[in-house]
């Protein structure tokens, strides 16, 4: 088994300062065969205005895969959708191929989901509720995306119990089938092992989507500098397998298809004693 992290963001999005290179040096010293570089597009947010430079990020990654051929280098976005900029995120990407696509729900109208002040502007229900239909209406009238980005990541920043968030309704099932129906999958996040003391997203819903017959799980790390690359890989394949999956999924680039690797934790000891050393240098 190799180790893949499709989830990293390096300085061509805005809360990066790692560059390509640097993290794939990371990647060459520390055994991660394959990287996915996943850089920020929220449309309407002014905060990314102005916008990733689409052709100039292909260039440099085209450039970065004839200089470390030993790496499988995939060129990503992670696409934070609502439904006020879909139309516009369509027009922006769709002039070019990409390898991977996240489609992640970081804020919807007048709500930023990570605001920590959000539980004063919005009644609790009224938060839930735009985001889960957030969610509902991006998988309907969006379709260029391959999975689906840390999923519960509203608990992250908000102190909304799991209950509360998982309070399971037919649309919920209605958007994990659509996703089975397309091919599309979830990606286990190991950035929520920070803040919530677990991946995202939750065990029910990894099991729900697997109940329902899906099988793409990619593994990502979220990482924005080096020493978080593919880190906690061994905890978010456990994780894996805890909710009832022997395996996880890669993309074959050139067919574009996915195809499935057994999990086997062992594989990461290595890479996380790395990571350690790495940090204490
Ligand atoms: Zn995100
Ligand atoms: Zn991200």
């Amino acid at each position: 088994m190799q180790i893949v992290d499709y989830h990293v963001h390096s300085a061509w999005s805005p809360d990066s300062r790692m560059s390509v290179r640097k993290a794939l040096n990371y990647c060459r010293e520390n055994h991660v065969k394959e990287i996915v570089f996943t850089e920020h597009l929220d449309m309407g947010d002014p905060g990314q205005i102005p916008y990733l430079d689409l052709s100039s990020y292909l260039v440099d990654i085209e450039a970065s895969k004839l200089e470390y051929p030993d790496i499988i280098i995939g060129c990503g976005l992670e696409l934070g959708m609502h439904p006020g900029n879909i139309k516009a995120t369509e027009t922006y990407i769709h002039p070019y191929e990409w390898d991977f696509l996240i489609m992640s729900v970081h804020q919807y109208e007048n709500i930023g989901f990570c605001d920590p002040m959000l539980l004063q502007r919005f009644e609790k229900q009224e938060i839930l509720d735009k985001y889960w239909n957030a969610w509902f209406y991006n998988v309907e009238h969006f379709k260029d995306f391959h999975v689906l980005g840390h999923l519960d990541y509203l608990l992250r920043y908000q102190p909304i119990s799991i209950e509360e968030f998982e309070v399971w309704t037919e649309p919920k099932d209605a958007m994990l089938k659509r996703l089975i129906e397309r091919g599309q999958g979830i990606e286990i996040n190991a950035k929520g092992i920070k803040s919530l003391g677990r991946p995202h997203p939750s065990l029910n819903i990894l099991r729900r989507y697997k109940a329902l017959g899906g099988e793409i799980v990619t593994l990502g790390s979220d990482a924005h500098s080096v020493s978080n690359i593919a880190r906690h890989f061994d905890t978010i394949s456990q994780y894996l397998k805890e909710a009832g999956f022997n395996y996880f999924a890669r993309r074959d680039f050139e067919k574009k298809e996915f195809y499935f690797e057994k999990l086997c934790i062992e594989n990461y000891a290595g890479v996380n004693s790395v990571n350690k050393s790495f940090l204490m240098e």
